[in-house]
């Protein structure tokens, strides 16, 4: 009978186990009312002599139970001590043998005593496990809180005969609860101070909420929130939102949100702009979700009016014509369509990316720690500077350029704006060189003035000169000889008056565009042969060595032939007059169907100054006055040839340099040729 009631009681698998307190309290208590019966048993039936069962069984029982860590009674109907195990023994400091028989358990200190006994007959006398807690003074002073289970223990026939129990030391974990109910007590009150709106609910009943949470949704008291739907506090636009989070909250398994904007709805119907977080928390034993809310409206509206700003800004910028990029030292973050087009970029996209010194030459490249600086540290719109920068494709664009410090999606940031200034600085130098150009003809021709009433007074004075001599002979009469002189006198100055305002004529109607080519078909080598037999006197006189060289004959041209002969002319007479004593002057013609007719005028004289080259070509310059002074003319041969050269669709190009001697070289175009 006993073995039967120990297996059932045990149940399976005890034994298998390790004895430790976290066995269920229950299937303790079974197996103590097991062991105690048995135990009971035997101890009766040593007493009667009437139970003769295993001793072996007895002794496995006994040694069970005093390995048990919870304290192990057995008493008989009238509350007498008849077994304690041996943590009871060492719990209270009492033994076996001082405990056997004894009633009112002087160790567990006299008030609880009475309490203890009354107790023990309760559960005699009614057959029912009771549960029971008392305070007691262990012996080293220390206060304990003793949880005891007791059971009845009744005979084979079912008469209670006995009482059995088991008793544990709940002193920790009574304390833990109560530091827990205080920690709790702490959050409550932190939740009660907190400027955030706080309330916790259950199962979506609201069950706590904190003086900000009152004020926030416009309720009168806090009883006013309690029992309410926590779900009735929001719009119902976002209650989709407040189910996603809370399944998150399942699926992730991370027990808390991150702030969620919402639209909530006050008890008296108003709505704000919030943000909410929640967390799960045991509260009164209950899972529960804590919420807190904090308004956002008047951060929103901010936050609304800023980037309703930024938009604005942006859509100017977009606008203007002023070519805008942002960049933050190291990329360009935005462009607008006009720097698009300055930068010859088929979109904005091409630009984005960009380094800024990539748009810029050069020589206008802040170094890097200087860039950095100034997005760092530009407080205000900086100068506007001149700066060549640098189309997509290469080419340089003359710019002015300023930046304002701006805040780019957050970034400190240096607004760039650039304006294409290259026709208008194009426009400047051209107005310049206009100027300059207008002052040196203004100047040049009052020097041809001053020159050419020199050239035009000395033949005329000798014409009047003369021919006054002619007409009143000082003496009355002239000899014949001297008169044949005085009227070659009064010729020549003619003839080179005549000369002089045929040129000014020419080069009058060239320049107005009235001149027209008198064209007929010649022979070059003619031509050449006239001019040099013209001006073979004066380079004798001068001293000048002249040779020619004809490369094979030259075809026939279609030309303006007086007009040929005085380019050629023209150029013969420089290279006679420029040249000094000693020198050379050669002539060289050829001919070929690519090149036309090519005659050049060389000479080993006191050749032109490389700047000065661009001046003997142009109307009215002569070059260093002073010096031409020395020599006849009037600085209308050189640009005259050219132009009658360019009339006849050719060209005159004159190389030269100081000491060194000078070529002159005429073109006709191929197509004036004949076979
Ligand atoms: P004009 O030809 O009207 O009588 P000019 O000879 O001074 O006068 P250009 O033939 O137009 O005028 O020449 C202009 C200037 O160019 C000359 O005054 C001279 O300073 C310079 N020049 C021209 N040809 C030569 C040359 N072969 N060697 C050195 N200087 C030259
Ligand atoms: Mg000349």
């Amino acid at each position: 009978m006993i073995a039967a009631a120990l297996s059932s009681a045990l149940g399976a698998g005890l034994f298998g186990g390790p004895w430790a307190g976290t066995v269920p309290i229950v299937a303790i208590a079974g197996f103590v009312s097991a062991v105690s019966v048995f135990v009971y048993h035997q101890m009766i039936s040593s007493r009667d002599q009437r139970i003769k069962d295993s001793p072996e069984e007895a002794d496995l029982l006994k040694s069970v139970a005093d390995h048990s860590p919870s304290m192990i009674y057995l008493k008989d109907g009238d509350s007498r001590v008849l077994m304690i195990n041996k943590r009871y023994q060492e719990f209270y400091g009492i033994s076996q043998d001082k405990a056997f028989g004894s009633q009112g358990h002087a160790w567990l200190g006299e008030e609880n005593a009475e309490r203890l006994i009354e107790q023990d007959l309760a559960v005699i006398a009614s057959g029912e496990v009771r549960e029971q807690q008392f305070d007691f003074v262990d012996p080293h002073g220390v206060e304990r809180r003793i949880n005891s289970i007791k059971f009845p223990v009744s005979d084979s026939a079912g008469n209670a005969i006995g009482v059995g129990g088991i008793s544990t030391d709940i002193t920790e974990q009574m304390e833990a609860e109560k530091s827990l109910r205080s920690s709790e007590e702490r959050y409550r009150r932190l939740f009660e101070l907190s400027p955030d709106a706080a309330y916790v609910h259950v199962d979506d009943r609201i069950v706590f909420v904190n003086p900000s949470a009152v004020k926030l949704f416009h309720a009168k008291s806090s009883a006013e929130m309690l029992g309410r739907l926590a779900s009735s506090l929001y719009h119902p636009d976002g209650l989709a939102t407040l189910e996603q989070a809370r399944k998150d909250r399942l699926e992730t398994g991370i027990n808390r949100s991150s702030l969620i904007d919402f639209r909530f709805r006050c008890l008296d119907g108003a709505e704000f702009e919030g943000q909410a977080a929640g967390t799960l928390i045991e509260w009164d034993g209950q899972p529960a979700l804590m919420a807190i809310v904090r308004d956002q409206s008047d951060q929103i509206l901010v936050e609304r009016a800023m980037r309703q700003s930024e938009e604005h800004y942006r859509e100017l910028v977009s606008r203007t014509h002023a070519a805008m990029t942002v960049h933050n030292g190291e990329e360009i973050i935005y462009a607008n369509q006009a720097a698009v087009e300055l930068y010859g970029a088929n979109d904005v996209e091409e630009l984005i990316g960009l380094h800024p010194s990539d748009l810029i030459h050069p020589d206008y490249h802040a170094d890097a720690e200087e860039r950095r600086k100034v997005v760092k540290d530009l407080r205000e719109r900086s100068p506007t500077v001149e700066q060549t920068r640098l189309r997509l494709d290469g080419t340089e664009i003359i710019t002015e350029a300023n930046g304002i410090p701006v805040t780019w999606n957050g970034q400190p940031s240096v607004l760039v704006e650039t304006w294409d200034i290259t026709s208008r600085k194009r426009a400047e130098i051209e107005l310049i060189q206009a100027k300059e150009d207008a002052e040196l003809a203004n100047r040049t021709k009052s020097e041809f003035l001053t020159n050419m009433s020199h050239e035009l007074r000395t033949p005329l004075n000798a014409v009047i000169g003369f021919s006054e001599i002619m007409r009143n002979p000082l003496d009355g009469s002239i000899d014949p000889e001297a008169y044949g002189e005085y009227a070659n006198n009064v010729h020549q100055s003619g003839v080179h008056l005549l000369e002089l305002i045929n040129d000014i004529l020419d080069i009058s109607k060239i320049e107005a565009g009235k001149f027209e080519l008198n064209e007929e078909v010649f022979e070059p080598d003619a031509t050449i042969a006239v001019c040099l037999r013209l001006i073979k006197e004066r380079a004798i006189e001068n001293a000048v060595e002249l040779d020619v060289e004809v490369d094979g004959h030259l075809p026939r041209i279609r030309a303006d032939e007086r007009k040929v002969k005085q380019i050629l002319l023209n150029l013969l007479s420089n290279a006679v007059k420029f040249t000094p004593e000693g020198g050379r002057v050669s002539v060289r013609a050829r001919a070929d169907s690519k090149a036309g007719l090519v005659i050049s005028v060389q000479d080993t004289g006191i050749g032109i100054a490389r700047d000065d080259i661009p001046k003997v070509l142009s109307a009215f310059v002569q070059v260093d006055s002073a010096l031409t002074r020395q020599f006849q003319g009037t600085g209308l041969g050189l640009p005259l040839a050219k132009s009658l050269a360019e009339l006849h669709g050719g060209t005159l190009e004159l190389e030269s340099e100081i000491g060194a001697g000078t070529v002159v070289t005429m073109s006709l175009p191929p197509d004036r040729l004949l076979a």
